[in-house]
């Protein structure tokens, strides 16, 4: 089953490096990491496609070129500790397994945590700590993150996740609108921390203490 569609996903990663993409552990990420088993079997033929799906419970897994972009940015080394909000179907969370050494995620829908974590583990993905619950408060006991990654789109950056931010540490957030947000690059050095916008995108939105207070409206 992981060997199923190679054609499609090169393709993929062909893309991605058309669109400037860089950066070849994240192609190769993603030349491994087979996102049609993320995907529900209704939209599976379409998991190869640069666009987002739907996997349930009203969300959905990123588009591709989304989570490159975020990978592309970060530079993983392999050496690092990452907390990710918003698992969702789990799909970067494998992309990170291979990237760092230890990932943190946290996702508020136990539905969708439950599925995440079944199709991980059945790629033998075993360096990743789940947590149902609100990521907008982070994950306080293994903190301090050398990257902290949202993958939900929130009014603000969450505070928690910039204090749980190491030194040298990088934290992706998208931030605007329930609909369309600027994702915000935080970096924190000794002297404090900055703030660069990097992207424009389109997240489900954050829902928690830190994020939106309630479900959107249709
Ligand atoms: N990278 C994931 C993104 C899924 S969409 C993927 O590509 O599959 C964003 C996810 O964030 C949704 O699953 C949603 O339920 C989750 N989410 C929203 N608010 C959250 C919060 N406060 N804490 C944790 N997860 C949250």
């Amino acid at each position: 089953m992981v060997h199923e569609l190679r054609g499609p996903r090169r393709r993929l990663v062909e893309t991605l490096q058309a669109n400037g993409i860089r950066d070849l552990s994240v192609l190769r990420a993603f030349d491994e990491v087979p996102r049609h088993l993320f995907v529900p079997t209704g939209v599976r033929h379409r998991a190869y496609e640069d666009a987002a799906q739907p996997i349930g419970s009203g969300q959905t897994i990123s588009q591709p070129s989304i989570h490159a972009m975020y990978l592309d940015v970060l530079q993983l080394t392999g050496k690092e500790r990452v907390l990710e909000i918003g698992t969702g179907s789990g799909f970067q969370t494998a992309l990170l397994a291979r990237l760092a050494a230890q990932v943190f995620t946290i996702e508020r829908v136990p539905a969708l945590m439950d599925r995440a974590k079944e199709v991980l583990r059945s790629l033998h993905v075993n360096n990743v700590s789940y947590l149902v619950g609100d990521g907008t408060i982070g994950w306080r006991e293994y903190a301090p993150y050398d990257a902290i990654l949202v993958g939900a789109g929130s009014p603000g950056v969450p505070q928690p996740l910039v204090d749980q931010l190491a030194i040298g540490g990088r934290l992706l957030c998208p931030v605007g609108d329930r609909t369309k947000q600027d994702v915000v690059l935080v970096t924190r050095d000794i002297g404090g921390t900055r703030t660069t916008v990097i992207a424009d995108a389109r997240f489900v939105p954050l829902v928690g203490t830190h994020g939106w207070i309630d479900e959107p409206t249709a």
